[in-house]
């Protein structure tokens, strides 16, 4: 053992399996067994509007299908509500967490020179000190971040230094969120926890001490290292990797069929093609059929390939 290395892979059942997230699942699987670390699999379907058991069904049947096996039981986020709740009134505990009344369409108008971010609007911070409640309307639950409530973007002098962090790949990161984002949604007004909160627990209650995951999730590092400070959980190491990304310059679609892992294997396809094609595309070997287990000898970090991929 080279200490406690435990890694994991966390997909949301939207959809098959597509070749960027059985990429990451790879290169997640290879890290941990190259580390002689553990592996975990984790399904994301909070959302029970997009998630479907079919597709979880798929997803353990792609991955043992390609030989990437988990160690440990599969948390399944969507019988995990209690948790998040607690997570939640810890936060309100500490004064971290409030209850937010406030409509799309107010945060919209409210913000006084709107600034667009990943969650909409930066929220303005109006429920900070108590909000109103409105009959008939469940609130959802924001949680406070560092720094000052949201200043006019127009004057950028204010800006704090923001979360700083070091990602493997990409070095150090940093991102302001309070200006960026402002205070975020940890519960959503149909009482599901959000991704953002329900990921720091998740991780944090797995143990989890190495997160590798695709680069679209780097934006979201810095909200997440908040909530595992005002939570007291550690702070994992990150590695995001970049995307496989279509000739149109999008990136890869869960819609497309012949993306997929299942799409692949019948068109005949063995598992061995898709590993040696994926591993290529990261940078690792010449594309040559290969096993799962024959790639952990040479795998690297290092060695991953640092640009995005366009796949043909
Ligand atoms: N469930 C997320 C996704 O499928 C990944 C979350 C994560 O790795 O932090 O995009």
């Amino acid at each position: 053992m080279t200490g406690s290395f435990r890694g994991r892979f966390a997909p949301s059942p939207t959809g098959r399996l597509h070749l960027g997230n059985v990429r990451s699942a790879l290169l997640g699987w290879l890290w941990a067994r190259a580390e002689q670390g553990e592996f975990l699999l984790r399904i994301e379907d909070l959302d029970p509007e997009r998630c479907k058991p079919v597709f979880t069904d798929g997803i353990f049947e792609d991955l043992e299908w390609l030989g990437l096996d988990w160690d440990g039981p599969v948390l399944k986020q969507s019988e995990r509500g209690a948790v998040y709740d607690e997570a939640i009134a810890k936060l309100e505990t500490s004064g971290r967490a409030y209850r937010c009344w406030c409509s799309r369409a107010e945060i919209a108008r409210a913000a006084s020179a709107p600034h667009v971010g990943e969650e909409g609007p930066v929220y303005p911070g109006t429920c900070r000190a108590g909000g109103s409640p409105k009959a008939g309307r469940q609130p959802s639950w924001r949680f406070l971040v560092e720094g000052e409530p949201v200043l006019p973007a127009s004057d950028p002098s204010t800006a704090l230094e923001g979360v700083r962090f070091t990602d493997l790949i990409h070095g150090e990161v940093s991102q302001d969120v309070a200006r960026e984002v402002g205070d975020f949604i940890i519960r959503r007004i149909d009482g599901v926890a959000s991704y953002q909160l329900a990921v720091v627990v998740d991780d944090a209650l797995s143990g989890v001490t190495h997160v590798l995951r695709g680069e679209d999730l780097l934006s979201s590092t810095a909200r997440q290292n908040q909530l595992q400070r005002a939570l007291g959980y550690p702070t994992p190491e990150y590695a995001h990797v970049p995307l496989l990304m279509q000739a149109d310059g999008k990136r890869l679609a869960k819609r497309d069929g012949a993306s997929t892992v299942a799409g692949l294997r019948e068109l005949g396809w063995s598992a061995e093609k898709v590993l040696g094609q994926l591993a290529a595309w990261s940078g690792l070997g010449d594309g040559a059929p290969v096993s799962a287990r024959e790639l952990v000898g040479s795998f690297s970090l290092e060695r991953v390939k640092r640009t995005a991929t366009v796949v043909e």
